[in-house]
């Protein structure tokens, strides 16, 4: 898309510039207001209709943000489970969407160089932390993922892809463990809280309508600060942990030949490649899941 003149507040000062404004959307479900149970995120459950457009509603909120915030391409892709949710006759008529699997980087295809911001919305916590229906990729399969120590969430992993490309995320929206879960790893980033967890499968909600109207909100403020949001800086070598729900999942994964097992439960690998070691992971977790 060509350049526009774009326009945005610093401090106390108008800036005009003549800029593109590339904006890469992750969009799952998890994190969505409204959305606390497996009857609303698994494709044969009952609610499942119902959150996919409480899903696609945030989407455009995030959308109309970016563009108001000067956004001249706006590109979403579907990251929940079939990556098949979002409902393309409901989804803003300005932006692209990615929906469909398989997909080589998961719930980060379409992420590239050039893009200028990456948003996660409708994100959730880590298994393992608190949070509204808290896994990692795949709630059957995985207990944990550490990386050279630290233990990684699809947040951490997700922004390290983008930081691979040289792409900061601006902003995370879901409930306030992911919320703090992303503001750990990334300080200078806006979130947006639209629920409250209680407990794994319990929440207080914003209402859809407000709920979409601080995603908009928080959208264009993180654009307006996208001078001071930096990439993840990933440097390898990296050292993989894997650790699954139990052994058997470790059995069923061990055919991959990179991984040594490190305890009944756990696998470890290492490479020098972040997207590597994440489409490793990721194949784990396709390999172990066929058995959950
Ligand atoms: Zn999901």
């Amino acid at each position: 898309m060509k350049d526009v003149e774009y326009c945005f507040k610093g401090e106390n000062r108008f800036y005009w510039e003549v800029m593109s404004l590339r904006v890469f959307i992750s969009a799952d479900i998890e994190g969505v207001a409204g959305v606390v149970h497996r009857e609303h995120t698994a494709r044969e459950g009952r609610e499942h209709d119902r959150a996919r457009m409480l899903m696609t509603g945030e989407v455009n909120a995030c959308i109309e943000g970016a563009l108001m915030a000067g956004a001249t391409e706006v590109v979403v892709n579907d990251s929940h489970g079939t990556m098949r949710n979002l409902i393309p006759e409901a989804m803003h008529p300005e932006a692209e969407y990615i929906t469909g699997s398989p997909k080589m980087l998961a719930m980060m295809e379409g992420i590239a160089a050039g893009f200028d911001a990456a948003i996660f919305l409708g994100y959730h916590a880590r298994m393992g932390n608190d949070g509204i229906l808290n896994h990692t990729f795949h709630g059957g399969v995985i207990q944990n993922i550490k990386i050279n120590h630290r233990d990684m969430g699809e947040i951490g992993l997700n922004a390290c892809i983008a930081g691979v490309f040289g792409v900061p995320v601006v902003l995370v929206t879901g409930c306030q463990h992911a919320a703090n879960e992303a503001l750990e790893f990334m300080p200078m980033i806006e979130t947006a809280v639209v629920k409250q967890t209680i407990n794994r499968q319990t929440a207080k909600h914003a209402s859809p309508q407000k709920a979409k109207n601080l995603i908009k909100q928080k959208t264009v403020e993180a654009l307006s600060r996208l001078r001071e949001m930096s990439p993840v800086v990933v440097q390898g070598p990296f050292r993989v942990e894997v650790t699954y729900l139990h052994s058997g999942l470790a059995d069923a994964a061990g055919i991959l030949p990179i991984v040594e097992r490190v305890n009944p439960t756990t696998h470890r690998f290492e490479t020098d490649d972040f997207v590597a070691a994440y489409r490793y992971i990721r194949s784990l977790i396709t390999i172990a899941g066929a058995l959950s």
